[in-house]
């Protein structure tokens, strides 16, 4: 057995839950959920980030303590989860007192290691925002928000000496000691050490009131991005010690979207070398999509809300058509419409039809079993393209291996004509039924990671107990040794839309 360690970046507790959000998290939930199938010891991590100005700002507007605001938007994000069955292990917030001692020490052990420094900060601040701006980030050197002068600020601050691990960053993406995946997203981080400096970058800030104290000096705090990196050590029960990790440590897959990127890729490997811990195996960076070719986002107030999508398709419906949309890793387009399409032709047509076909055909008749060496060639080679797929992040080609079985069966059930077989060929009808519940049982394996919801109902219907699912893996792939004994009817799994 192999241990599977999975995070999602832990989100903005200030944002809505939206459709981005569900993307990452379904995706990586898709891949906790294989790798429990095939009898790996999985950990998945996700949460909320819970630090800083914006959040105290937030919390004073709608009367409330920072702690409640937190309290209160957090948990929304569990409930969203949760309706979209989200089988996280742990659900880790940076206001959680554990993470706050954790992060301590570990900054502590990187002052004595001289690797963070006292200077000075000086950049414009926006007294109104209370928040530095960089020169790009003005317009018409205004602030944004305000249309006002910022001032120029110098105050004290602590370093961390990022510049320090340039060269070895390049050398271990580059050669493989750091795995970044897509390709182009790697080669982005590439160029970006290639053809910058990095400069030490400032980690505390003196005048946000709502974050970790610094440990040697008590009035700053430590900036957000830092100690928000830092949950993925803490999540798994890091008590701040860097010789003795957690038996989950390091990562497998680091799942997030490519605009944070760039941190998790140069600032997080960079801080855990500094502390002599392992690096993640793999950081994979997604792409966006647009939403009937619009960009989401708060300023235009098409953020989309993935609950509103689950209520239309089902949870299990919004899981799979998020991934059958867009090649992962890749930026693509969905809408409204692509997904009733969808919904249509590989749910409620394609395998809501077939399982109702199946299970009608073979209700009140005694199956034995049967082997039929056509079925086990068949699936041999879809579970290994699938799994092929899974382990290269490429649900859609999964999702396609799933859909070609389904026709493959469809084809079977055309050219045998079972309904006739009753009168002519009682032998030859078992041994169809048979082969067709066993594809069922097939399919409801293959499609358990993306709709467990639907896979559960499957195996009910085929009298298959869950333990079945606890049996080998290596087992359950095979064809023809299962026995069917008591099959029942299930509702429509996809109504068609
Ligand atoms: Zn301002």
């Amino acid at each position: 057995m192999s241990k599977f360690y999975i995070t999602t970046p832990i989100y903005y507790v200030n944002d809505k839950p939206h459709l981005g959000h569900a993307y990452t998290t379904v995706a990586a939930d898709v891949l906790a959920r294989y790798h429990r199938m095939i009898g790996d010891k999985v950990f998945f991590l996700t949460g909320t980030d819970e630090h800083g100005l914006k959040i105290r700002k937030s919390a004073e507007k709608a009367g409330k303590t920072p702690q409640e605001w937190c309290d209160e938007n957090s948990a929304k994000f569990e409930l969203v989860w949760d309706s979209l069955n989200i089988s996280y292990d742990n659900f880790i917030r940076t206001t959680n007192p554990s993470h706050i001692e954790v992060v301590k020490r570990a900054i502590k052990e990187l002052v004595e290691k001289n690797l963070i420094y006292r200077g000075k900060y000086e950049g414009l601040y926006c007294v109104d925002c209370e928040q530095y701006y960089s020169p790009k980030e003005l317009i018409n050197g205004l602030c944004p928000i305000h249309r006002k002068k910022p001032v120029k600020l110098v105050e004290d601050c602590y370093f961390f000496k990022l510049s320090a691990f340039q060269k070895i960053l390049l050398k271990l993406i580059d050669d493989k000691g750091l795995i970044i995946e897509p390709e182009e997203r790697k080669n982005e981080v590439l160029g970006f050490l290639k053809s910058e400096k990095l400069e030490d970058i400032a980690i505390t800030r003196e005048r946000v009131r709502w974050g970790i104290p610094f440990p040697e000096n008590e009035s700053q705090t430590i900036y957000v991005w830092i100690e928000a990196l830092l949950n993925y050590l803490t999540g798994i029960g890091w008590q701040g010690d860097p010789k003795e990790l957690p038996e989950f440590w390091p990562p497998d897959i680091q799942l997030m979207a490519k605009d944070i990127l760039r941190f998790h890729a140069v600032v997080w490997p960079a801080m855990l070398l500094a502390l002599e811990i392992p690096l993640p195996k793999k950081i994979f960076a997604h792409g966006f999509f647009t939403f009937a070719g619009q960009k989401m986002s708060k300023s235009l107030g098409n953020i989309i809300d993935p609950v509103e999508i689950a209520n239309l398709f089902s949870s299990d419906g919004l899981r799979y058509l998020l991934l059958a949309s867009v090649p992962f890793g890749q930026d693509g387009d969905i809408s409204r419409g692509k997904f009733y399409d969808r919904y249509n032709s590989d749910l409620a047509n394609g395998l809501g039809n077939l399982v109702s076909r199946v299970l009608k055909l073979a209700k009140n008749k005694k199956i034995t079993v049967y082997r039929d060496k056509n079925f086990q060639e068949k699936v041999k080679v879809i579970w290994s393209n699938y799994q092929k797929a899974l382990e290269e992040l490429a649900f859609e080609k999964a999702i396609s291996e799933i859909q070609s079985f389904i026709s493959f069966v469809n084809q079977f059930i055309d050219e045998k004509e079972p309904w006739k077989l009753t009168k002519t060929d009682i032998n030859e009808f078992n041994n169809v039924i048979y082969t067709l519940l066993e594809s069922l049982r097939h399919l409801a394996w293959l499609i358990y990671p993306f709709m467990p919801e639907t896979s559960n109902k499957i195996f009910s219907a085929l009298g298959i107990d869950k333990d079945e699912k606890t049996k080998e893996f290596t087992e359950a792939k095979k064809f023809g040794e299962v026995k069917f004994e008591k099959i029942s009817q299930c509702s429509p799994l996809f109504p068609r839309l």
